[in-house]
């Protein structure tokens, strides 16, 4: 594996796996380009050092070629920020002569590579009846197409970098098959190195204490990150809808709140699990409860086991707030995925846009603090913190694989 800042591109064509899946308004206009603008830096690097580029993404989930998913929509906009004109290949299966052509400080982009399902993989087109033979037969073939799709857009560079961050949990041909094409000539670019560092400060060379924040709905979908974490966390804080089913595994009354009857033995494992590995576990003591799920419903504040019949818990309140504040001011490292209540709802948001603030002001007393995960990163935005905090993760499912100790495939694929 090389290192995208030594690397000698000099005369050299590299094939770049961006994350340009950027949200497009009716008129094809970006709303948000934060993902070109991440990519920014290892493709002015590539240019710099006398490379050329092939730029290569995913836009949308199209079945087959759909002019509204087509990149051609977000070439003037790539223009502009890279500062320097842009190729076409509409076609990303046909560009060997213009590739071939480039010439040092030139690019080409790639007509979006979902445009053949051989870019992940899946058989498309299947009858809905299909049998169980087909569908292995369709997807066989989908398989063995695959290898032609990978050595042609191989046969382009002599260089191979992956930046896309948001895409390195799946094993698709540019963002892993690719790689083997390259032993020698493979990277990851510096939003792909940034993130990799980040969370690695967290999960394998953390300051501690170690502080977890993990909120969101479900304990089903956040189980796989609470196990992972309870191995290497100094404190734990769980908070949002998950934080009820916690306590009515331990008796507590939580009227009509957020349950998982179904992970009641789950949660209380996690907490057998905490208290023996000694991770101090912190649940939302006390809650805000309404008679309704809206933003102007009738709000009581509770003890989290004790939320009167006919209320719901709808953010953490203000004595546990304040509970995360000393816990996270005392941290040396804190992990923050998930909100603390139902942060779309302005009236509820309190706790989740508090604890965006905590983090603010341990990041200013020399904390490192990681933000990943939609609705975190949403809140942190939101209250105009995203770079009042260490880092904010780019890649939402990407993320969340990597915090569930999963080996992401993108980064497997250059690392071997
Ligand atoms: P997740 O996608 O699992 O991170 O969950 C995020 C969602 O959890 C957000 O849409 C929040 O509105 C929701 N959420 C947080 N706290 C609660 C709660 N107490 N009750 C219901 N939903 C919640």
């Amino acid at each position: 594996m090389q290192n995208i800042s030594n690397y000698d591109f000099a005369g050299k064509k590299a094939i770049v796996r961006v994350d340009f899946n950027v949200p497009l308004n009716e008129n094809f206009e970006i709303t948000d380009d934060t993902r070109i603008r991440a990519a920014l830096p290892t493709l002015k690097k590539v240019l710099e050092k006398g490379g050329s580029l092939i730029i290569m993404s995913h836009l949308g989930r199209p079945k087959g070629v759909q002019e509204k998913y087509s990149l051609k929509h977000i070439i003037a906009h790539v223009e502009k920020k890279l500062g320097t004109k842009i190729q076409f290949a509409d076609d990303c299966m046909k560009a060997k002569a213009q590739a071939d052509a480039l010439k040092p400080g030139e690019v080409l982009l790639l007509e979006n590579l979902r445009f053949y399902a051989e870019e992940e993989g899946k058989p498309r087109g299947l009858a809905e009846d299909a049998t169980e033979e087909e569908k292995k037969a369709a997807k066989k073939a989908v398989k063995e197409s695959q290898k032609e799709f990978v050595k042609t857009l191989a046969s382009y560079a002599d260089c191979y970098i992956n930046d896309a961050f948001g895409t390195a949990h799946r094993a698709h041909a540019s963002t892993a098959l690719i790689a083997e094409y390259f032993p020698n000539d493979k990277m990851f670019g510096y939003v792909m190195e940034g993130e990799i560092k980040a969370i690695s400060k967290v999960l394998e060379t953390p300051e501690r204490p170690l502080t977890a924040i993990i909120g969101g709905s479900k304990v089903s979908s956040k189980i796989g990150i609470i196990e992972h974490v309870l191995d290497l966390v100094d404190n734990l804080i769980i908070g949002g809808g998950m934080v009820y089913t916690f306590k009515k595994a331990m008796g507590g009354k939580i009227g009509r709140s957020l349950c998982e009857d179904d992970q009641i033995e789950v949660a209380l494992n996690v907490m057998k699990a905490a208290e023996e590995k000694g991770v101090k576990l912190y649940l939302s003591k006390a809650v805000v409860a309404a008679d309704d799920f809206s933003n102007d419903a009738n709000t009581v504040i509770c003890p989290s086991d004790n939320i009167p019949d006919g209320y719901e818990g709808v953010d953490a309140a203000p004595e546990a707030v304040a509970e995360f504040k000393e816990v996270i001011m005392n941290s040396k490292t804190i992990l923050w995925n998930g909100p603390v209540g139902v942060f779309e709802m302005p009236n509820f948001a309190k706790g989740t846009n508090a604890i965006a603030g905590f983090l603010k002001e341990a990041t200013d007393n020399g904390a490192f603090t990681l933000v990943g995960g939609g609705d975190s990163v949403a809140a942190v935005t939101q209250m105009g913190y995203a770079d009042k905090v260490s880092y904010v993760s780019t890649g939402g499912g990407a993320m969340l694989e990597y915090l569930e100790g999963k080996v992401l495939p993108g980064i497997a694929a250059i690392q071997e």
